[in-house]
Order: C-alpha cells, then sequence, then structure tokens
C-alpha cells in the first residue's frame, strides 16, 4: 500500500522523472520540488505577481491576501493550538530564523547575568545565533552566560536530567533541534519542557523535522518552531519562525517593514498542502524504513562505521529514533573522496563535514538523506556499490 503511494507521488517531481539517475539521496540538504509546487508558482508570477503589504489593486491585494494564507497555513500545519495568540514570521530559511529570534526577541529582553543553554552538537545554525546574541550584549555592557546543553554519550540524547540541573532561576532561553541533521536521531524534544518548567523559552530547530514527520506545537510545547522552506518541497530562500506568543517587532502579523519573498510564500503554501495530501506521518514512515534498511545494510559491510545516536547506534539503535538520514564513514577511504566516487557510480550524497558544531574539520563523513521520492531499488543500488568498495 505505501509502495503504490510512494510511486505515485515520486512521478510527480519533474527533475527526478527527467534525471532518474544518479539518485538524489541530499534532501537534508534540500528537497526537490513537487509539480504542484513549480505549478503555484508559475501560476502566481503569470497572473498577479505585486508586493504584498500595499497597493489597492487586485494583484496587490491578492498578493498580501496569498502571504497571510500562508501565514495561516504554516499555524495550521505546525498543528497549532491558539492561533489567535500565534504569530509566524516569513524568513530566509533556518538560520535567518534561528537569528531572528535570538538578536530581534529574545536580545532585547536579556538582562545582566541571564542565562540561555544551547546545543554544541548540532547543527552550527543553532549555536552561532545565540553566540552572537551574547557578544552583542557583551558590547552593551550586559553579560549573558551561554550554557551547553547536556548530552548522552552513550545514546546521544538530551539528558534531560542533567538539564535540569543546568537551568536556573536566570535562564531565559533552551534551544534544542527536533531531528538532528548529522544522526537523523529524533532528539525526543517533548521531555525538553518537563526538564526546564514552564518558565524558559524553548527555541526548536525544526529543519529536519518539519515535512518529514507530523510536528505539533500541541504537543512539543515549545514558544518558538524554526524551518526552512527549500528543505520542505519549497523554494530557496524561503522559511518561517512560528512564535507562540505574536509579540516583539519582528513577529508582528501583518507586519509589513520590507518587501517579503512574496513567491516564497506561494510556494509553501503550495509545499504544505502537498506535504498534507501526501501524509506527513507516512512520509516519516517511508523514510524510516528506507534509512533502516540502508543501517541494516551497512551492519553487513565492516568497512564502514555508521554514525550517531550515542555510540551505541551501531550495535541495535532503537529503528523508532532513526530517521530518514544515515551518515557514515569508510574505515580506511576518505569521506570527500568516496562522496566522488559515489556521484560516479549513480548517487548525489553529502560528504563533508556536515556543519556541525564542535566538530573536528578532519572528521569527515558521507550523510545519506530521504524524502518521499527516495525508493528501496535505490537503497539497494547504494549497498551495492558501497559493497564493491569493501
Ligand atoms: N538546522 C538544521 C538542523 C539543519 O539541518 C540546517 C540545514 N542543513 C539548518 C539548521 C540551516 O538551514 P538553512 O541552511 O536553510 O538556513
Amino acid at each position: 500500500e505505501l509502495r503504490a503511494w510512494h510511486e505515485e507521488l515520486r512521478v510527480q517531481f519533474p527533475i527526478l522523472a527527467a534525471h532518474p539517475e544518479p539518485a538524489y539521496l541530499d534532501s537534508a540538504a534540500t528537497s526537490q520540488k513537487p509539480e504542484a509546487v513549480l505549478d503555484a508558482v508559475r501560476e502566481y508570477l503569470t497572473t498577479s505577481n505585486a508586493n504584498a503589504g500595499r497597493g489597492t489593486y487586485p494583484w496587490a491585494n491578492r498578493t498580501t491576501a496569498l502571504v497571510e494564507e500562508t501565514r495561516r497555513r504554516i499555524k495550521e500545519f505546525l498543528h497549532d493550538p491558539d492561533p489567535d495568540r500565534s504569530g509566524v514570521h516569513l524568513t530566509g530559511g533556518t538560520t535567518e530564523g534561528l537569528r531572528a529570534v535570538a538578536r530581534d526577541w529574545l536580545a532585547p529582553q536579556l538582562a545582566d547575568g541571564d542565562e540561555i543553554v544551547v546545543p554544541f552538537t548540532d547543527h552550527r545554525a543553532n549555536l552561532h545565533p545565540w553566540l552572537e546574541v551574547r557578544d552583542l550584549m557583551a558590547r552593551q555592557g550586559v553579560r549573558v552566560r551561554v550554557r551547553a546543553l547536556p548530552v548522552q554519550e552513550s545514546s546521544g540524547d538530551y539528558d534531560t536530567a542533567e538539564l535540569a540541573r543546568t537551568v536556573t532561576p536566570r535562564t531565559r532561553l533552551v534551544a534544542v533541534t527536533h531531528v538532528h541533521h548529522v544522526y537523523g536521531a529524533d532528539m525526543h524534544v517533548h521531555r525538553v519542557r518537563r526538564a526546564v518548567g514552564p518558565g524558559v523559552l524553548i527555541c526548536l530547530d525544526a529543519a529536519q523535522s518539519v515535512g518529514h514527520m507530523p510536528v505539533s506545537m500541541a504537543e512539543l510545547d515549545v514558544d518558538f518552531a524554526v524551518f526552512s522552506g527549500h528543505k520542505t518541497l519549497a523554494l530557496p530562500g524561503s522559511g518561517a519562525v512560528w512564535a507562540r506568543n505574536a509579540r516583539g517587532p519582528a513577529f508582528e502579523p501583518g507586519g509589513w517593514d520590507g518587501s517579503p519573498n512574496t513567491t516564497g510564500a506561494v510556494a509553501l503554501l503550495a509545499a504544505l498542502d502537498w506535504l498534507d495530501a501526501a501524509g506527513t506521518a507516512r512520509i516519516g514512515r517511508w523514510t524510516r524504513a528506507l534509512a533502516a534498511q540502508l543501517t541494516d545494510g551497512l551492519r553487513h559491510l565492516p568497512s564502514y562505521e555508521v554514525l550517531g545516536c550515542g555510540r551505541s547506534l551501531a550495535a541495535d539503535s532503537p529503528v523508532a529514533r532513526r530517521q530518514g538520514i544515515v551518515t557514515f564513514r569508510h574505515r580506511r577511504v576518505d569521506s570527500g573522496d568516496l562522496g566522488f566516487v559515489l556521484y560516479h557510480e549513480g548517487f548525489m550524497v553529502r560528504s563533508d563535514s556536515l556543519c556541525q558544531g564542535g566538530r573536528d574539520e578532519r572528521q569527515r563523513s558521507v550523510r545519506v538523506s530521504l524524502h518521499v521520492y527516495n525508493s528501496p531499488e535505490e537503497i539497494t543500488r547504494l549497498l551495492h556499490a558501497l559493497a564493491s568498495l569493501e
């Protein structure tokens, strides 16, 4: 049943129909776009392209309405329990979104002696903005302490018991990641609220979860959720910050400080409709099965080492935690070289140091990341190619 569902969806990606090979296995970097998204962009640009939030003629009014509709749709897509209270700020992507939360929202509220807790082993986009805010405040004579979000070495999980001890009455915000971009682990962020208590803001980097699994603000109990449009089947240079409380200049709904990325919003709207119709729970089941197929296959190839979810992963990591991302390295072949060889064998993968904070630049690896359009045959072929390099 899932198989037929996948086949029906895969043919909707024109770039993959035109180029079935090499296999695209780099969706954590950016996703491919379905016809419905391309059509929506073309329809908008050829019928009603105008600027938003200004003007009194039909094209401008439709553009404004589309951008507002995108904001509303994002709340719905994220199962927002209180859309009248929340706000959506459209951004250029996750990096820009996290920076907006740090600089435009958090910084003006920080006082001398305040603390923030941030991940040092996740994507740098979720580390640098917080360090920048600390430095910005220091230049204004306000000392802000940045503490490391504790991680359990054995599992790779956030250590919530230790986090509860890290949080003090001065802790203002904890930044977390929903799905790790290297290990593919679901970081179980629903546990974070209990550890930090009700008074601390939680900011969620949802770059690798939105569009890949159901993401529910009602369940996660976070204050901000940030994601990228281009990883969510929409266009580069688009993304959003969802904020539980629409306050602060950057998050005011309907505030039109500058010209928004109207085409990006139109594409995102179409992409979210497409994803909901496809079913994010099914997308998650599909990509988790492909990732399990790959990790199981790699276990039989002793030259390869699968990274992540802590040291225990390669042995018997619970598959449920592993989303559609698998990162590995060959024990003797450089990962850059391996990526190059794999391209010539018919696969597009990511191979370098993967933008991970706190990681040695020389520790390179190969990452395979999946979306709804990837198939078990692609994984079988990849495992064959990897076996031939044993
Ligand atoms: N956070 C995570 C977890 C990511 O995987 C990425 C992209 N690799 C980012 C943030 C940054 O996203 P963007 O490049 O769209 O700003």
